[in-house]
């Protein structure tokens, strides 16, 4: 899961193109029986998110390079609603920005129609329109009262910080702080078997390459300088995995903001003093006297 800024008052050009409003137009007259046009989201539009969102998914993270097929998902469904039958599908939001998330197709399948919220009194069944015989801004885009008041169960990577609702553990699952957190790890998929094993693995890879490098100082067999080189070359690969295009960058997130639990701890008592206070040495910038990438987030 992660956390992207979107201007929703910029919409990429295939989206408020004259054949693009001719559609918006059939979509509200036909309602959920609309043939949504794919046509819309090419190009243009899933250029700007996978810009937006380096090119990862916006639910799991998975990277396009690590095999991510990437698509535009539909935040609210917009042709039915899972469990809401009398629900039409949200039809007035087909081709609007602030509904377009980029997801891989694991996630989009899995959330499929799912769109659970609160308080199904508050749910938005048809819009208001606007002079223009459009609906108004307020029942379309998804940072407005009317949308917000519905208070989604599924977190959107555009409005909500996942560390308010997601922890990610060293061995590689998440669990929730919040109802909307549990929701999303299971409508997401978040704890599939290959994001548990690849998120696992990223920490992994960090502490062996710390175990390796304290092991060989504590044996003598390389001095005091060398050793923190090394280190400082460790942390600053833990720091590079953090940035925003990177593939779980949550986690190397976490590892930062929880370094006891995934470091420190899975070092033997005699040795997590050494390791702690590398870590704190860096942090201050005393392990190594140039480091190469700033640590500040
Ligand atoms: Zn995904």
């Amino acid at each position: 899961m992660i956390s992207v800024h979107k201007d929703f008052n910029d919409p990429p050009a295939g989206l408020v193109s004259e054949p693009c409003q001719e559609q918006q137009q059939k979509a509200l007259a036909e309602g959920a029986k609309h043939n949504f046009s794919g046509y819309h989201y090419r190009d243009s539009t899933i250029e700007a998110l996978r810009k937006i969102y380096k090119y990862k998914c916006g639910y799991c993270e998975t990277h396009e390079s690590a095999g991510a097929s990437l698509r535009v998902d539909h935040y609210r469904p917009k042709a039915r609603v899972k469990h809401s039958p009398d629900h039409g599908g949200y039809y007035w939001l087909g081709y609007e920005w602030s509904n377009l998330i980029l997801s891989c197709e694991k996630c989009n399948r899995r959330k499929s129609d799912h769109f659970p919220i609160q308080n199904e009194a508050n749910r938005i069944s048809t819009p208001a329109f606007g002079i223009d015989g459009f609906p108004t801004k307020e029942c379309c885009r998804a940072d407005r009262k009317i949308l917000l008041d519905e208070s989604p169960l599924l977190l959107n990577p555009e409005l909500d910080d996942p560390d308010t609702h997601l922890i990610f553990l060293p061995n590689g699952t998440v669990t929730f702080k919040t109802a909307a957190g549990e929701k999303s790890i299971e409508l997401y998929f978040l704890g599939r078997d290959e994001l548990i094993k690849n998120r696992k693995n990223m920490t992994d890879d960090i502490l062996e390459k710390l175990k390796k490098h304290l092991l060989k100082y504590l044996k003598l067999e390389i001095d005091e300088e060398t050793y923190r080189y090394a280190m400082q070359d460790v942390y600053e690969e833990a720091t590079l995995n953090r940035q925003a295009d990177k593939v779980y960058s949550r986690v190397a997130n976490a590892l930062f903001d929880d370094f006891d639990n995934f470091v420190v701890t899975q070092f033997p008592d005699g040795q997590q003093d050494y390791i702690r206070q590398s870590f704190q040495l860096y942090q201050q910038g005393k392990l190594w006297p140039s480091p190469k990438v700033s640590t500040v987030f």
